[in-house]
């Protein structure tokens, strides 16, 4: 792993009615970032708010000498649409993601952005001693399994997004032209080396959370998705399953019927029950070839770059070819799943 020289920061954060929490949050994210011995900015993106946010917002973008960017957008268009639209917006070597309402520590940041310059790709951050009830823990811990299984990448908290991208991951993400979106797995698809700190959770001082349980499914929708179209598969699995099922339960009902005679089986009744299950079995069947090439679709249409160079890196010097730069990923479009 190489060393990486950082020159500026961005901090990224998705704002979406907390003007209780933005001075605080202000104040506490510059504190942090005057730490770092780099340039700084801190883009913060106004997700639709109802409240005063965005006129907060814009006062200190406004202010004298201030390293704050505001990114208004028109209405709300979700969190992690938000984080893109900053992600756009920042010119960062190392990017930072934090939320608004100071459930994850600013003073963090210098903390990450180390990392980041030791040569990682993503820093992620597991929360000690979780500040959230109980029916939100266990879902995340659920999908983070999920994830670990399906993406094959170990990362512990998923759900957490203080977190630091290099330059070329959040290019990257940006080259991803979908709509729906997870970022944290979005960016373990293109990372090579991540790692994780523990750090502090905070309980939310002002207002509420801004997910409904309705958006916390849309949410796991977007995360399973974004991550894979096995669902889809499944389909053709369980009508094997039940195929198969239901030949085995003809077959039974065949031996019992010359066993025990006619009226034990009803007259025909059970049998109905048999063609049933292998029908079924076989539309399941059809539905899950139908998810296979739906799958693909879904694949292209979200035409996310096929692979993902970060370097290339060639041995003769006799022509003025150089070996591409880091921070000009080469992409080539379509899709990995
Ligand atoms: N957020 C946003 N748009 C939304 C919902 C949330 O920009 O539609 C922001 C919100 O202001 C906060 C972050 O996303 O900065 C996380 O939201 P919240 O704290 O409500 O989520 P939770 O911590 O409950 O998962
Ligand atoms: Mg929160």
């Amino acid at each position: 792993m190489k060393a990486y020289p950082v020159r500026c920061v961005s901090v990224v954060i998705p704002v979406y009615n907390e003007e209780q929490s933005l001075p605080e949050l202000l104040d506490r994210t510059e504190a942090a970032c005057a730490l770092l011995n780099c340039a700084y900015e801190i883009v913060l993106v106004d997700d639709g708010s109802r409240d005063a946010s965005a006129d907060l917002l814009q006062e200190a973008a406004e202010r004298q000498g201030s390293h704050v960017v505001a990114v208004i957008l028109n209405r709300n268009y979700g969190q992690h649409a938000a984080i893109m639209a900053g992600f756009e917006q920042c010119k960062g070597d190392v990017v930072i993601t934090l939320d608004a309402d100071l459930q994850n520590p600013p003073e963090e940041i210098p903390r990450l952005v180390r990392l980041a310059e030791q040569g990682y790709d993503v820093v992620g951050t597991v929360r000690n001693h979780r500040q959230d009830s109980a029916w939100r823990r266990w879902p995340s811990k659920l999908i983070n399994l999920a994830v670990q299984r399906s993406t094959g990448v170990a990362m512990n908290d998923y759900g957490c997004m203080l977190r630091a991208y290099r330059r070329t991951i959040v290019d990257a993400m940006l080259a991803c032209r979908e709509r729906s979106t997870f970022i944290p797995i979005l960016a373990n698809s293109f990372a090579r080396h991540t790692t994780e700190i523990l750090v502090e959770h905070a309980e939310r001082e002002h207002g509420d959370s801004k997910y409904s349980p309705m958006r916390l499914i849309n949410l796991m929708f977007d995360l399973i998705t974004c991550m894979t179209t096995t669902p889809l598969r499944l389909l053709s699995i369980v009508g094997v399953g039940m195929a198969l099922l239901g030949v085995l339960f003809a077959l039974a009902l065949v031996v019992l019927r010359l066993m025990f005679g006619a009226p034990w089986a009803g007259h025909g009744t059970f049998v109905l029950f048999a063609v049933l299950f292998v029908f079924t079995g076989g539309q399941f069947i059809g539905m899950g070839l139908l998810g296979e090439y739906l799958g693909r679709m879904y694949s292209d249409v979200r035409a996310r770059p096929r692979f993902f160079i970060e370097k290339v890196v060639r041995g003769s010097p006799q022509t003025a070819l150089e070996a591409v730069p880091s921070s000009a990923p080469a992409y080539a479009h379509k899709v990995a799943p």
